[in-house]
């Protein structure tokens, strides 16, 4: 039995271009041929150079809008999401958001509800929540206002009533909360003494680490029929079995890995069975993600090099079972080589399933994704 499965494999790679047979992994060479989706992006602008190389690279794209003062406008933002759907069918899908300005009137809660409609009219699959809600946002009474606020959960009745996916982005890496000696990675100890404002260590008074999550958590519990895509791994970083423990809680979230790779490879540099294992475990709820920002100019050949430099590094972390370095932390590390099923779901399928019919051509019929995202996304 074993001998004739083994023949027909034999067979079936012979027939089949490039097939590694029973290595059951990539190799290096792989990144330029596999296709990819980047679940997490932040692009504006025309961005033309940077879709030539995610072609290249054969990676389509989720863009996601942001209520953040550092990036254009919020209207502009969308308009560039919507230019980029339709200038590269079928490549890029966006996720919209809303303003807190005016937060809780009804002139507010208006805005907000005609934001996500108009976004979604316009192919948005997604809406994004981000941390200034549990770290900014205050109320006439000078509370800050969390994710489980009864102001706003009409606006989370509406993204769950109409199959958006909601995109959170609550907290902020544990370092955020911790003395400069015991964070983990040079990039928190950097940006934290740069803008002491956003240092919470130093901000005591401010809500902690774990009421923003707690109150995060009990908004999903009261969306129990709720996408929830958890961004920047759940905002868990530090701890695979914490991520763990909230994919447990929550059968119907998924987490992102955007911008929080060198977090696994700290973990992996002092224990890869643990990482390697919460990776294959929740293997259909892992979405690949950057975080990369690019734009609005579309000039400048190094921004989109670096993409593509990120892009590689993390597919040879998670592929690959090279001896691997970070400029985020001294010690060295090894690739994860994960199996191919579990890359491809990683890289592509959980997305497709998630946010289905994202990646499919403005005008076209047929979605290419399991589900609708209505539907249960498994
Ligand atoms: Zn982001």
């Amino acid at each position: 039995m074993h001998g004739r499965a083994a023949l027909l494999l034999l067979f079936l790679c012979g027939a089949a271009a490039k097939c590694a047979a029973g290595s059951g992994y990539y190799g290096g060479d792989d990144f330029a041929r596999v296709e990819k989706i980047d679940a997490h992006v932040h692009v504006h602008g025309p961005a033309d150079h940077l879709m030539a190389q995610a072609a290249r690279d054969h990676f389509r794209l989720l863009t996601i809008n942001v209520d953040y003062p550092d990036f254009p406008p919020l209207a502009r933002q969308r308009a560039d999401a919507i230019s980029l759907r339709e200038r590269y069918p079928g490549r890029v899908a966006f996720a919209g958001t809303f303003s807190v300005q005016g937060f809780p009137s009804q002139a507010w809660e208006q805005a907000a509800r005609a934001d996500i409609e108009t976004a979604q009219a316009r192919g948005a699959v997604g809406i994004k929540i981000w941390k200034n809600i549990g770290m900014s946002l205050q109320d006439a009474a000078g509370n800050y206002v969390m994710p489980d606020d009864p102001r706003l959960a009409p606006i989370v009745d509406l993204i769950e009533a109409r199959h958006l996916v909601l995109l959170g982005h609550q907290a902020e890496p544990l370092n955020c909360w911790l003395p400069p000696q015991r964070m983990t990675v040079r990039s928190d100890r950097e940006y934290f003494a740069e803008h002491p404002r956003y240092y919470m260590y130093g901000h005591p008074e401010m809500p902690s680490h774990a009421s923003i999550l707690a109150a995060r958590d009990r908004m999903l519990r009261a969306h129990p029929g709720l996408h929830f895509d958890a961004v920047h791994l759940a905002s868990l970083e530090w701890d695979v079995d914490r991520v763990a423990g909230f994919l447990d809680r929550f059968p119907k979230a998924r987490v992102d890995l955007a911008a929080r790779m060198a977090h696994l490879e700290y973990q992996a540099a002092r224990d890869p069975a643990r990482v390697r294992g919460f990776l294959i475990r929740y293997q259909d709820r892992v979405l690949y993600g950057s975080d990369d920002a690019y734009g609005p100019d579309d000039s400048d050949p190094q921004a989109v090099a670096q993409v593509h430099r990120d892009w590689r590094a993390d597919w040879d972390f998670l592929t690959s079972q090279r001896r691997l370095r970070s400029e985020e932390f001294a010690r060295s590390f090894q690739g994860l080589r994960l199996p191919r099923a579990v890359v491809d779901k990683i890289y592509r399928r959980n997305a497709e399933a998630l946010f289905a019919g994202a990646w499919v051509a403005p005008g076209a019929s047929e979605p290419t994704g399991a589900a609708g995202a209505g539907a249960d996304a498994r």
